[in-house]
């Protein structure tokens, strides 16, 4: 419970404000007036401040997929209310208001696409349903993505963002921890490549499961990744956190993850990683590669100050 109450204060920290008329927003990170038009044209990250602002998994997929490659598979199974649950609300009035309000029947989408020509399975979860959270559909999608990508023989690339685990699916949802890992075991033992990506807030269930597994871990700038949450691990150790400790930039001087790449980057960091594990370089975007600058890595992240984030 007291998981899914911070996200929901996270949402709010994070939801840009419209003065009413104009199209123009104060940004909620760095305070500075933006235009709509200038965030979208920027990948929802502020011009000023570079602040991730979430994306949306239809505009996550369009950002990362070639135009018109994208196919969505298994969205014919739907999430059904198997234990007959209710906390403050019911189940299955939360399931009917996230498909409102996200326009999508789960919490994942996923399917086939071509990444500067190179065809990948990618599924991306959506923190618009239910704070991404993983029930068992979600394990099923992603699971039958991962089976998909192993008897195609194609790349993975996974993005997620997710409060963990449904509780409202209980042990049914943790079950998913432990099926997605084991079809990505499967896809290691294959020697197929996995590319996970860590997008603001990626925690729990989520984290400690398929998100942590990629072959290559990329986060966001100024992601919050994490099992618990802070005030959790506080109480249970006894000691306060370091400051940013569970951002990417921590994570990162710490060997949790592999590098952190901005999102105007992203596209092409994968398709330089695929072509690396593929030993098969895309034709035409090599020029873009070597133009975009290099991801921080290990090395330089020495030159960074401990408290920074
Ligand atoms: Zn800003």
């Amino acid at each position: 419970m007291g998981l899914f109450s911070r996200d929901k204060q996270k949402i709010k920290i994070q939801t840009t404000k419209k003065d009413g008329y104009s199209g123009w927003l104060k940004c909620t990170h760095c305070s500075e007036l933006i235009h709509a038009n200038e965030l979208q044209q920027n990948h929802n990250c502020c011009p000023k401040c570079d602040y991730h602002y979430r994306l949306s998994v239809d505009e996550r997929l369009k950002s990362l997929t070639d135009p018109d490659t994208f196919q969505e598979l298994f969205n014919d199974i739907h999430p059904i209310d198997s234990l007959n649950f209710t906390d403050t609300e019911s189940y299955v009035r939360r399931l009917e208001n996230a498909k409102e309000k996200s326009g999508h029947s789960e919490a994942v989408t996923v399917g086939v696409c071509q990444i500067f020509k190179h065809p990948v399975a990618i599924g991306a979860l959506d923190f618009n349903f239910m704070g991404g959270s993983m029930g068992s559909v979600v394990g099923e999608r992603l699971t039958r993505l991962i089976e998909h990508a192993l008897s195609h023989r194609l790349p993975l690339v996974l993005i997620s963002t997710s409060g963990g685990a449904r509780m409202q699916e209980s042990i049914l949802s943790l079950m998913q921890m432990a099926k997605t890992s084991a079809a990505l075991a499967k896809l290691h033992e294959a020697k197929i490549p996995y590319v996970s990506i860590l997008t603001n807030p990626t925690t729990g269930g989520v984290t400690a499961s398929f998100a942590s597994l990629g072959d290559i871990i990329i986060a966001e700038p100024n992601a919050l990744v994490g099992f618990a949450g802070p005030r959790v691990i506080e109480q249970t150790i006894g000691q306060q956190l370091p400051p940013g400790a569970q951002k990417s930039e921590f994570l990162l001087n710490h060997g949790m993850i592999d590098c952190i790449v901005n999102r105007r980057d992203l596209k092409e960091k994968i398709t330089e990683f695929l072509g690396y594990f593929t030993g098969n370089p895309p034709q035409n975007n090599d020029k873009k590669i070597d133009e975009s600058p290099a991801p921080i890595t290990k090395k330089h992240s020495k030159e960074r100050t401990p408290h920074a984030s």
